[in-house]
């Protein structure tokens, strides 16, 4: 192993929770979070019922509060990512209601400030370091390929085209086949690849008539590597995913096919979360066949993958219900 720093905390799954800061010019600052621990400790608190009676306690493998910068949730999951160099299959995802950092935390703001890319860039970046380390005696291709999940249909984001999805995951992990695969052999690349996957990525949302929190965006990095000693070959894939947001639909404003489209999202988000929960309690059946995101994600949940939950929340008082039924989805899991 080259990178036996990935301690195994419970089985392979780990869950974060993230706490977003208040917006700039956000006046009105009423927070639900009123204890952030050291060891992973949350106590979440309901401002109009104060004290003991309107407080919970969640605890995760790890709780960043508002101050957290994007190097710091990097460094947390580096040791994850590097596993892929080991020929795991990993898969990161951040879930939680729209507004709450989940872009933020996987891709950053786009722009020229290196501090706060997220963690799609950076892990990327970091794969083809490595992978380019000359005193390995294992030589690595990185190629990556990026899709939206939209509740019919997926589409490439790299080139835009539509794509089948297979029911099955395949034996080479690609559970996309169709999905463009590109390179990666410079920096350079890396930088270009996820420029071209952010603007795309809103032009295909625009197209579809859609915006971008309607659809699951997955970014899956392929590491084939062969050991020059041996000639055994090694194949591991990292996938990042920014969810759609986790809010419930008010039945009542939303008709036709929004509604129909809130229900399919709601649907492969609590399929997401009972397979994770099959895992969490090793149950021997796990329904990765009752939505289409489990399905591309198959080979990175369970079996020796390693997964890793991001929880984002929205620390203020109006997304208190909200919050809680974040809160409670990720309680299951962890
Ligand atoms: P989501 O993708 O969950 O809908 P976004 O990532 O778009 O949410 O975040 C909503 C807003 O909050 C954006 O303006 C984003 O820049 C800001 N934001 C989110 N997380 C942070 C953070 N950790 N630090 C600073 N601003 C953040
Ligand atoms: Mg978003």
């Amino acid at each position: 192993r080259l990178f036996n720093e990935v301690q195994d905390l419970k089985g392979n799954i780990r869950v974060y929770c993230r706490i977003r800061p208040f917006l700039p010019g956000q006046t009105k600052k009423q927070t639900t979070i009123e204890y952030i621990g050291e060891n992973g400790e949350l106590i979440f608190g309901n401002p109009s019922k104060p004290g003991k009676d309107g407080q919970r306690m969640f605890k995760f493998n790890k709780v960043f509060g508002p101050d957290a910068t994007q190097a710091e949730v990097f460094s947390d999951t580096q040791p994850l990512i590097r596993s892929v160099l080991d020929g795991y299959n990993v898969c990161i995802f951040a879930y939680g209601q729209t507004g709450s950092g989940k872009t933020y935390t996987m891709s950053g703001p786009s722009g020229p400030h290196e501090e706060d890319w997220g963690v799609n860039y950076r892990a990327l970046n970091d794969l083809f370091n490595l992978s380019q380390n000359r005193r390995s005696s294992i030589m690595y291709e990185v190629a990556v390929q990026m899709h939206l999940v939209f509740w019919i249909l997926a589409i490439c984001f790299l080139d835009l085209h539509t794509l089948g999805i297979m029911s099955t995951s395949q034996p080479n992990g690609l559970a996309v086949p169709d999905a463009s695969m590109h390179p990666v052999t410079s920096t350079e690349d890396v930088l270009e690849l996820m420029d071209i996957g952010l603007k795309n990525r809103a032009i295909g949302a625009t197209a579809l008539n859609e915006r971008s929190s309607r659809s699951h965006s997955v970014v899956t990095v392929h590491v084939r590597g062969k050991d020059l000693k041996t000639g055994i070959p090694l194949h591991g894939n990292l996938h990042l995913v920014d969810l759609a947001g986790s809010e419930r639909v008010d039945r009542s404003e939303a008709t036709g096919d929004r509604l129909k489209e809130a229900q399919h999202i709601n649907k492969s988000l609590s399929a997401l979360g009972d397979v994770i929960f099959a895992l969490a309690q090793k149950s021997p059946h796990v329904p990765y066949r009752n939505s289409k995101l489990t399905q591309v994600l198959q080979s990175s949940l369970g079996g020796q993958a390693k997964t890793l939950m991001l929880v984002q929340l929205n620390p203020d008082v109006n997304s208190y219900s909200e919050s809680l039924s974040t809160l409670k989805f990720a309680e299951r899991v962890s």
